[in-house]
């Protein structure tokens, strides 16, 4: 049987806003961090530390058995990167910072690209800026009435349009109570009938947006998602409600 997708309440909403609250703080935190020098593992520990001041928990580490709280991906990596206590960023670097908590028993789930040192090249900051509007776009589809494919569709004809492709084997997906819920939210459109949004409904919204082609592997660590012909990706996410008012955008501050 098919898991049914769960529509929050007023008081699910209500922790859902502090835990993305707590993810979007730190990944403000995160992004001025990210300068040419600093360690990825000095990224992960400072994620760490501001989760639990806040009294949240990093849902990433441990979650399937990955080994830390943020997921960080440099350039031609595309998700699920591990910090590393060696790798330092340097001026140029793509870096998708991803980051999840669990607060009072609710996720919340984010990420951002960072140009390191401002600077990347024309097709790496054109990368990102599509990425970014792509994200704009499916969140501005997050209308009662619409189906998730609206929102997929959305994410592939920007990208698309851009002159880039869209990651097919990860996706978005619905939030809450656990970090990964009913319904998957593709960045591409899907052939059969997906699920209408409601009022209620929150979903991670993730597009993976790659440079040359959309297909991806995943390094011998088990974790890291490159892209297969090594040019750079990017990767941006909020956890959206849906609302009979419009969508309102959890992880933004
Ligand atoms: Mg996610």
């Amino acid at each position: 049987m098919k898991e049914a997708i769960v529509l929050k309440s007023r008081r699910e909403v209500g922790l859902m806003r502090d835990a993305n609250r707590i993810v979007a703080e730190t990944l403000a935190i995160l992004k001025d961090m990210a300068v040419a020098g600093v360690t990825t593992e000095e990224l992960d520990r400072a994620a760490e530390r501001n989760a639990e001041k806040n009294g949240a928990r990093p849902a990433f580490k441990g979650y399937r058995g990955f080994p830390a709280s943020i997921c960080v991906s440099i350039n031609e990596q595309v998700v699920h990167g591990i910090p590393n206590r060696r790798v330092r960023l340097k001026d140029g670097d793509l870096v998708s910072l991803d980051f999840g908590v669990e607060y009072k028993g609710y996720f919340g789930d984010a990420a951002i690209t960072v140009v390191v040192g401002g600077r990347a090249g024309d097709e790496k900051e054109r990368l990102v800026a599509a990425t970014r509007e792509s994200l704009e776009r499916a969140i501005a589809a997050c209308v009662v009435g619409n189906r998730v494919n609206d929102i997929s569709a959305a994410v592939q004809d920007h990208a698309e349009a851009c002159g880039f492709s869209v990651v097919r084997q990860f996706v978005g997906h619905g939030i809450g109570a656990r970090l990964h819920e009913p319904p998957e939210v593709p960045n591409y459109r899907r052939a059969e009938r997906t699920p209408k949004l409601m009022a209620g409904m929150t979903l991670a919204i993730e597009p993976m947006v790659n440079a040359g082609a959309f297909e991806v592997k995943v390094l011998r660590d088990g974790w890291t998602v490159v892209t297969a012909d090594g040019r750079p990706s990017a990767h941006f996410e909020h956890t959206v409600l849906v609302t009979d008012g419009g969508p309102e955008v959890l992880s933004r501050l």
